[in-house]
């Protein structure tokens, strides 16, 4: 899956002109020279064979030579939402999410979460979203949300019926996963019993992980590896 690149404009069999920062990623960082074969993507589930016609620092131009459309997307919705953790913790959930398959993530304001991501670090989030799925092979950007209170969350008409929510005092939801599902991980904090409250009443099942504190990442890929291997 090497030599993956992401470009952001529509792409068809023929010439592509990368300007800008893609230019000088590709030339200078990737070193990229005339001849050389790569796959374009820009998130619309396709992948573009293309190769390098001509490098230059500020533009490069490739010629896109098919397009293929091979199936990496999971066959249902599968949302996440949690506290974003801090530091490199963020990029790691980031990158394992978009590993996954999953479509869309959210970060999330709860009564106890301590970091609150502002406009700037979602597009340093989506950054992150491109580098796994540069690696990974993936064609289909996974969507980052804007930062959502959990009251107002849990609640949202679009999610999907099936919503399960990590908590120690929890159960096993009583559905499988391999279908839509909404997954919710609280912060480092816990939920608050309101909160958990709030959330049954919109049809939110609690999901126990076992005896030990899992940090916010561990107990969302828990979630994730569940829904998309229980189906
Ligand atoms: N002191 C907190 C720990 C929070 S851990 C508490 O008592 O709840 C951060 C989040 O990860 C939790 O809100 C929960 O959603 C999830 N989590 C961590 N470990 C878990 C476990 N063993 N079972 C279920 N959820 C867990």
């Amino acid at each position: 899956m090497a030599n993956r690149f992401y470009i952001n404009c529509p792409l068809a069999v023929g010439s592509v002109l990368a300007q800008g920062p893609e230019a000088h990623h590709l030339s200078t960082v990737c070193r990229l020279r005339p001849g050389d074969q790569v796959y374009l993507f820009n998130g619309d589930g396709c992948q573009y064979p293309a190769r390098v016609s001509t490098v230059s620092r500020k533009e490069v131009v490739l010629e896109v030579v098919a397009r293929e459309c091979p199936e990496r997307e999971l066959p249902y919705h599968l949302e996440v939402a949690a506290p974003l953790p801090k530091g490199d913790r963020a990029q790691f959930l980031i990158e394992k999410l978009t590993e996954l398959g999953v479509t869309k993530y959210t970060p999330l304001r709860t009564c106890r979460s301590v970091v609150h991501p502002g406009e700037g670090k979602r597009e340093k989030l989506e950054r992150y979203v491109i580098e796994a799925s540069k690696q990974c092979g993936r064609n289909v950007l996974m969507e980052v949300g804007p930062l959502t209170e959990w009251a107002a969350y849990a609640q949202l008409p679009s999610l999907p019926a099936r919503r399960a929510m990590a908590h120690f005092a929890g159960g096993k939801p009583e559905w499988s996963g391999g279908q839509d599902l909404a997954l919710a991980v609280g912060p480092e904090g816990g939920f608050t019993d309101e909160e958990v409250e709030q959330a049954r009443g919109c049809g939110w099942q609690t999901f126990a992980l076992g005896p030990r504190t899992l940090r916010v990442e561990t107990a969302a890929l828990v979630l994730v590896a569940w829904a998309i291997q229980s189906g």
